[in-house]
């Protein structure tokens, strides 16, 4: 069977997508390689349809538990034979596995890396026929990188002991000393690389001042209406009283933070990945393996640590190809607090220094003026050539002024008040409040003293802000928020270098209005988009498997959309196979019909 001919009948797709061609050919030859995708990119299709093609047993390794049962539970939903083993099934469960690979009865079965190097299941490999190894999460073998897990390195066994049988390595981390050291650990040579870019066109970016916080969110939510979606804290607290909130505004939504208990956790993560239309409310501890491929929109609340933690944050959202959403709330105040965060850190000088620079880079992206989506893929190295008409600042470009005048103001604010104090003070003096921290320091006597009445306090904050993400002024190391002159600063002082600034709106609302929804369906075929989900939800739940193992999103709107009449034009919906044609394509043109009719 050719691999056009699987990914066809058995998965329902009509063509492959970036480098998953050359990655099937690759292995088929028999060669080693490693592949890079972003999130979404379609990692697993590059094992799987190759585990369909060659003969024996493909072993997939896979760190996490919940992510081999997903899958596991969408190829057998596709007709594939495949099964896992790990530490959390009954004894006969394993022994029945166990039989079926001696058997040949398996064309892939996931495994966790501890198990798969226990002598036990090495043995059971070697007298099974293994057609490949697929290691996921490969950037697991990366001392460098923040998922290091000793047991991935242990993986280099593997070289000895099955040299014949090709190792693919995947992941969606991807700079260069991770890149390497994967390829020496699993001895894949440096030419067999495959890397897609990193963008993910079907995400739409936003970025707003944080004003109103909870409330922007929940404004946000409501463009999404019982869609599920991730909305991220910094703290635990924030995390609990955004989701109470959320409940309070009838928004069914769950909290997930490193402060509840184990059982919890699993409880909420599991009904998050079985309903529909659930938001979850985390700090970073959620996410890591979460490959729900129908999460519609990920929101920030407060900002995140860096661009790295913002690409892969929002990378949770449209893994199904879909439109996506997804919104980041800024201020400096954020900035603050991460800084503190730092500073209060164990971290060595070298460590903060970093995460600064990180930081900044991050508060670069909040404030261009111009396409967000080619800010954030330059800073991976990718080069997009023209804006991409999905973020919000292509959708609404943001007017600009010559703010040279509003620059020198603040900036010498910042002069002459020492270079110590923070932005709220600093507002003051430009505005002329005489505040007690104003009196104590006798700023009222500064000739700046109520200088800026032209704007008000949100807008001076803007201000504020860009002028620290253009480098012109720095955010106090040692923590405590106080404003320093950067470089650049003087020449802008002294009238040798214009600033063209972003026009500090009045209110933020008016972002949201001029970018507008962005919708699944169509507002008159909601009603069959729903009845399906209603199906679905039915259905899966019959079965046992989250929603998203029967079909995904995408494939319930194409099917609203084209509203099929017969069983050829359905299996002609991208995301059916020929196993679930045979399984639902009844029931499925029943509900079309019904519904046409009325
Ligand atoms: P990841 O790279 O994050 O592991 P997945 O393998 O989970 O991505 O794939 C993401 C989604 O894209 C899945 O829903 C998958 O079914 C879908 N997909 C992958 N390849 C294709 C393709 N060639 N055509 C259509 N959909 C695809
Ligand atoms: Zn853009």
């Amino acid at each position: 069977m050719t691999a056009q001919s699987i990914l066809r009948d058995t998965f329902g797709y009509d063509s492959f997508r970036g480098e998953q061609q050359a990655v099937i050919d690759n292995v088929i030859a028999g060669q080693h390689g490693l592949v890079i995708m972003p999130t979404g990119g379609g990692k697993s299709l590059c094992y799987q349809v190759p585990a369909l093609m060659l003969s024996g047993t493909a072993v997939i390794v896979s760190p996490l538990i919940a992510l081999m049962q997903d899958q596991v539970a969408a190829l057998r939903a596709n007709g594939v034979k495949a099964a896992f083993l790990n530490s959390s099934m009954a004894p006969q469960e394993q022994a029945a596995v166990e039989q079926a690979l001696r058997y040949a009865e398996l064309k892939l079965l996931y495994c966790a890396p501890e198990r798969l190097l226990q002598e036990r299941t090495l043995q059971l490999l070697d007298n099974a026929c293994v057609s490949l190894f697929a290691i996921d999460e490969a950037h697991c073998v990366s001392q460098w990188g923040h998922d290091f897990r000793p047991e991935y390195r242990e993986l280099a066994q593997l070289i000895q002991r099955f040299p014949d049988v090709p190792r693919m390595a995947l992941t969606a981390t991807a700079d260069a000393p991770t890149r390497k050291e994967i390829c020496e650990q699993l001895g894949i040579g440096e030419t067999q690389q495959f890397i897609d870019g990193f963008d993910r066109p079907n995400i739409r970016y936003r970025i707003a001042e944080k004003n109103r916080g909870k409330q922007q969110i929940l404004d946000f939510i409501r463009e999404h209406p019982k869609q599920a979606g991730i909305v991220y804290c910094l703290s635990r607290a924030g995390t609990d009283s955004m989701a109470a909130w959320l409940n309070e505004n009838g928004v069914p939504a769950l909290p997930y933070h490193a402060g509840l208990s184990s059982e919890d956790r699993a409880f909420n993560q599991q009904r998050f990945l079985n309903e529909d239309g659930l938001v979850m409310c985390a700090t970073v501890a959620f996410g890591m393996g979460i490959d729900k491929p129908d999460i519609r929109f990920v929101a920030h609340l407060d900002m995140p640590s860096s661009i790295e933690s913002y690409y892969q944050e929002t990378g949770r959202a449209g893994r199904d190809g879909a439109p996506a959403e997804v919104l980041m709330l800024y201020g400096l105040q954020d900035m603050v607090r991460r800084s503190q965060m730092l500073d209060n850190g164990e971290a060595s000088q070298e460590r903060r220094l970093l995460e600064r620079r990180k930081l900044d880079a991050l508060l670069g992206l909040c404030e261009v003026t111009s396409c967000r989506r080619q800010t954030l893929l330059r800073y991976f190295g990718d080069e997009l050539p023209d804006p991409c008409g999905n973020c919000d600042t292509c959708l609404a470009p943001p007017v600009t002024f010559d703010g040279t005048v509003a620059a020198q103001k603040a900036l010498s604010a910042v002069y002459r008040t020492g270079q110590r104090f923070g932005v709220a003070h600093l507002i003051d003096v430009l505005l002329g409040n005489e505040t007690d921290k104003v009196g104590q320091f006798s700023h009222q006597e500064l000739p700046t003293f109520g200088c800026g009445s032209e704007f008000n306090k949100s807008q001076w904050s803007a201000i504020f802000r860009q002028l620290v993400a253009m480098g012109l002024v720095n955010v106090d190391i040692a923590g405590f928020g106080g404003l320093q002159l950067g470089e650049g600063a003087r020449e802008v002082l002294r009238g040798e270098r214009p600033l063209q600034l972003r026009e500090p709106s009045q209110k933020q609302s008016r972002n949201k209005l001029k970018v507008g929804r962005q919708e699944l369906v169509s507002t008159e075929d909601e009603n069959l988009f729903e009845g399906l989900r209603l199906w679905r939800k039915e259905t899966a739940e019959d079965l046992g498997v989250p929603p998203y193992v029967i079909f995904h999103d995408a494939t319930l709107a194409a099917i609203t959309k084209t509203r099929p009449g017969s069983i050829v034009a359905l299996g002609g919906v991208s995301g059916i196979g020929e196993k679930k044609l045979a399984a639902y394509g009844d029931e499925i043109l029943r509900l079309v019909a019904q519904y046409i009719t009325g």
